[in-house]
């Protein structure tokens, strides 16, 4: 079109011609002819000398490497572009630690895997040792991931998981392969709600035709690492400003093991899961979507104990702080519970520490550093957050406790467990001993007779005043659960030292 032409007039048109806007297409096409003569004369000048000619074909040449090289590594990009695709994971994201794990599972499938974990031995160690050894030709860099578990009975067992190092890596996945770089940013470190970690990255790389494996590994990574907890109940404990895992998630403990009053149990276990399938009424309300629960009572009645198996039955995790912890500031407590792990509940230990605070200084001078009842309140009414927050607060002390903490909202329900009732010591003796069969006695008894036996003798010792469910003895239940464990398998020798029981003799 006539425009088409003059604009391309204009663009082969050197500056220094004076341009005077073409009047009509004639005037354009002129001076496009006037150019292109003018250059042809000045070309075929400088073609004709031969000095000219042989210096450009040499920068020619140069010229034409320099293209040639430019165009290896836009093939390349292009290549990488649109042949291959990569996925970045960094260490913030929840899924790192599950596709490290994965790696190493996926790498050492023909290990046995009782060789990866497990107590230290030289044995043991030895045995690693080759397996790096065999694992090098395949993942170069393996880096060793070591934790300490402390066992209830207080030994200390260490446990090694050998994960892909920083560097690079060849992956071979249902046919696919991929290539694997994780990175280490030197001097950063990143502050995860479990712990600081080194900032990395890591980058998978694989063929755009392969691009699916990556949902499959990601999908196995997680499900991977949800079987690793499986049945477990993961524990975190405050450690600074973060919540750190502590050990290895423990094994669940049964609701049933933990023996309340009739319908207690029950009470606190409708009302959390109507709390926890309610997100939505509280978003619509604008309500905080957060619940509290104080459990109080004297020690060994079981609050610690009902959280842990209630946390498992409700398949989550448990964030425990101790608020007589030295060092634990109000900021700090007010900051970890903005950062609770997903699925978890809080357990505040020792709530009636804050109060004292409140009234003295302790006898070594010390009054710093320690959570103190205003404190308290605001953590607890803290910044709103959408995030769900079920919390436990237990205290041995509920007369040091202030009205204001029992307000909805902060506490939604309060509990008390108190010294076993006729009805738990039964239950309790159910658990231990109601599965002996009556020949393994010695003399020809029901189990419900020699239970009798044991109750009756309760009585006798002062420990109960009468076999009514709800008469409250004078023993804890974890004293009852010390003379049972002492006398495991042996309900008559629990008969015997019953007498243990009586006020006085043993402190519960
Ligand atoms: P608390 O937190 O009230 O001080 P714990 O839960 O720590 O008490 O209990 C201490 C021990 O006593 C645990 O080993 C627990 O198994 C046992 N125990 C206490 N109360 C009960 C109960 N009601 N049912 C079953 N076991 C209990």
């Amino acid at each position: 079109s006539d425009d088409a032409v003059a604009t391309a007039a204009q663009h082969v048109t050197p500056p220094s011609t004076p341009i005077t806007a073409p009047a009509s297409r004639q005037d354009a096409l002129k001076q496009l002819s006037h150019t292109n003569t003018a250059d042809s004369s000045i070309l075929s000048q400088l073609t004709s000398n031969p000095f000219f000619t042989a210096g450009f074909g040499l920068a020619g040449l140069g010229a034409l490497a320099a293209f040639g090289q430019r165009g290896v590594r836009r093939l390349a990009s292009l290549i990488r572009q649109r042949l291959l695709v990569d996925v970045e994971i960094n260490v913030k994201d929840e899924s790192y630690q599950w596709f490290l794990y994965w790696m190493t599972q996926h790498e050492k499938r023909q290990l046995s895997s009782s060789l990866m974990s497990g107590p230290i031995s030289t044995e043991r160690l030895s045995l690693i040792e080759r397996a790096v050894r065999r694992l090098t030709p395949r993942m170069r860099h393996l880096a060793v991931e070591t934790s300490k578990v402390e066992l209830p009975n207080g030994s200390i067992t260490t446990h090694f998981s050998l994960i892909p190092g920083p560097g690079q890596h060849i992956l071979r996945y249902r046919g696919a392969f991929i290539h694997v770089n994780r990175q280490r940013e030197s001097g950063r470190t990143e502050l995860l709600s479990t712990g600081s970690r080194p900032f990395e990255t890591t980058t998978l790389t694989t063929l755009y035709s392969h691009r699916f494996v990556f949902e499959q590994i990601f999908r196995e990574a997680h499900e991977l690492a949800q079987k690793s907890v499986e049945g477990k109940t993961v524990i975190y404990n405050a450690r600074g400003v973060v919540w750190e895992k502590f050990g290895y998630p423990r094994q669940k403990r049964p609701l049933d093991s933990v023996i309340l009053e009739k319908g207690v149990k029950e009470r606190i276990v409708a009302d959390i899961q109507d709390f926890i399938g309610s997100a939505k009424w509280y978003a619509d309300r604008g309500v905080p979507y957060r619940r509290g629960y104080l459990l109080y009572g004297p020690p060994g009645t079981g609050k610690s104990s009902f959280i842990q198996a209630l946390a498992g039955h409700l398949d989550y995790g448990i964030a425990i702080v101790n608020l007589s912890e030295r060092g634990l500031t109000d900021d700090r407590l007010n900051h970890l519970l903005t950062i609770i792990p997903q699925r978890t509940l809080v357990l505040l230990e020792d709530v009636d520490a804050a109060y004292n605070n409140r009234r003295k200084v302790e006898a070594d001078g010390y009054a710093g550093a320690n959570v103190t009842f205003s404190g308290l309140l605001n953590a607890l009414d803290g910044v709103a957050s959408a995030e769900e927050r079920i919390l436990f607060l237990t205290t041995n002390h509920i007369e040091r406790l202030d009205e204001a903490l029992v307000r909805p909202g902060r506490v939604d329900m309060t509990v008390r467990l108190g010294n076993a009732t006729a009805y738990q010591i039964a239950a309790l003796w159910d658990r231990f001993y109601g599965d002996i069969a009556n020949e393994d006695l010695e003399e020809k008894r029901t189990t419900q007779e020699t239970k009798d036996m044991f109750m009756n003798r309760l009585v006798e010792c002062g420990v109960l005043a009468n076999l009514e469910e709800s008469t409250v003895s004078s023993t804890s239940t974890a004293a009852l659960q010390g003379l049972f464990l002492y006398n495991k398998g042996n309900p008559d020798g629990a008969i015997e030292t019953a007498w243990q029981l009586s006020p006085g003799v043993m402190p519960n």
